[in-house]
């Protein structure tokens, strides 16, 4: 049997990224994945600047897998369409088969990093640390030191490890296809963002390629309203997208701030532990945020004694994440309770618009109250945010 310090179930972004935190630190870490890679991934493939900039600041290349960078967004209210330019790079738009096979070619050496796509797990066995696979139809089992959940959405296997940390699902859906002849004039370089009254708690968005669009919906009502197959139906219409190419959906598990992301000697990261941002379901960044953190807290596992790898793991995800979540949920309440008059502030009005872009390029958190109150000051004295 195979004997490896780290197992890491599933190559997202959660899990290529620890993988590669922690390549060349003197441990040996398997990477597992379900799917042959590349693969698809049902996703918008929207990096917000500050996800980008996590990535680029590890590897420059990451240029390479870009399809376009949208400096303006356009925002649309019913029948109003507003068109903002905060003339700065707000998201970059990639393929997720792209960004994930990217990260998985980063992350792994043959020395410190296997890897193995197209692998079945089979069992978890958490008494003797193994986990057992189907790898070509054979059946192989390893042991592990330390297991980490990357494993997204699939909460089946949260319930395998008996760490099931989620409050509810937020659901969004992606559909690839060309702009269309109402979306073309706008698709160089805005995406896009809408709210129909007819369904309040709905987002529609548009994340333009290179050669195509990315279209979908978000909700973080829960249960989700029934009425989400007409909001998409409506959804195209407007924009005259083609109807014979179908969207897929999927959930974005969100955590209960109060449940455990960790026991023992395994950890959840990604949204595998529900840490996608519940108010606008952006989870490629909280996933590079919860990889950075494990890798720490792995590391220093290995390096100290009686190092209380799960207790220490929780408390640093609380500490980094916690606050900025909650805050997550405020706006989400206005979001959901007042939609029209929270979408206009966030759109229509010019602080709204600064503090809205400030929390996709990462200058401001949503638990930084006293930097909001300072652009908020600095706006209605007139000078330029910093
Ligand atoms: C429609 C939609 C649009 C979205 N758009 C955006 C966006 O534009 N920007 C953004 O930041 N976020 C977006 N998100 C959220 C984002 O996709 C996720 O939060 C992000 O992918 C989480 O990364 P992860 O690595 O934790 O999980 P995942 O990306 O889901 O990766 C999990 C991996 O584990 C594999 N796996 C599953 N089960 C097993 C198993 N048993 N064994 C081994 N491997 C397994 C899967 O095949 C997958 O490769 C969107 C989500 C949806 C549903």
């Amino acid at each position: 049997m195979n004997k490896h310090d780290v197992v890491i179930a599933g190559a997202g972004p959660a899990g290529s990224y620890l993988a590669y935190k922690l390549k060349n630190q003197g441990r040996d870490v398997l990477l597992l994945e379900k799917k042959p890679f590349p693969r698809y991934k049902c996703c918008a493939g929207g990096l917000s600047k500050k996800a980008y900039d996590v990535l680029f600041s590890e590897n420059k290349n990451i240029k390479s897998i870009v399809e376009k960078t949208t400096k303006k967004g356009l925002y649309v209210r019913d029948n109003k369409f507003t068109s903002v330019n905060p003339g700065k790079e707000l998201i970059y738009m990639t393929y997720r088969a792209d960004l994930d096979n990217f990260l998985v070619k980063m992350a792994i050496d043959n020395k410190t990093v296997f890897f193995k796509d197209n692998v079945l797990i089979q069992k978890i066995n958490r008494k003797e640390n193994s986990i057992t696979f189907l790898e070509k139809n054979k059946e192989k089992k390893v042991n592990y030191k330390i297991l980490v959940g990357a494993w997204g959405n699939n909460i089946r296997f949260n319930k395998m490890v008996d760490l099931y940390p989620f409050e509810r699902f937020d659901l969004s859906s992606s559909w690839e296809g060309p702009a269309g002849p109402r979306f073309s004039k706008y698709s160089n370089d805005h995406s896009l963002a809408q709210i129909m009254k007819k369904y309040p708690g709905f987002v529609c968005y548009i994340f333009p390629k290179s050669e195509l669009i990315t279209a979908g919906i978000f909700t973080s009502k829960y249960p989700f309203p029934l009425v989400w197959k007409n909001v998409w139906n409506d959804f195209i219409d407007f924009w005259k997208l083609d109807k014979s190419i179908k969207p897929h959906y999927a959930v974005i598990p969100i955590r209960d701030p109060k449940k455990p992301v960790a026991r023992d000697n395994i950890l959840l990261i990604g949204d595998a532990a529900g840490l996608a941002d519940p108010f606008v379901g952006e989870g490629i960044y909280h996933a590079f945020i919860s990889s950075r953190i494990a890798a720490r807290n792995i590391i220093n596992f290995f390096k100290e004694d009686n190092y209380d790898l799960a207790s220490e793991y929780n408390k640093d995800v609380d500490r980094n994440l916690y606050d900025v979540l909650k805050w997550a949920r405020v706006y989400e309440f206005f979001f959901n309770h007042f939609p029209n008059l929270s979408f206009w502030a966030g759109s229509e009005t010019t602080l709204g618009i600064d503090v809205v872009n400030s929390f996709v390029t990462g200058e401001i958190k949503y638990n930084e109250v006293k930097k909001i109150i300072n652009l908020t000051k600095n706006r209605f004295l007139g000078k330029k945010s910093s």
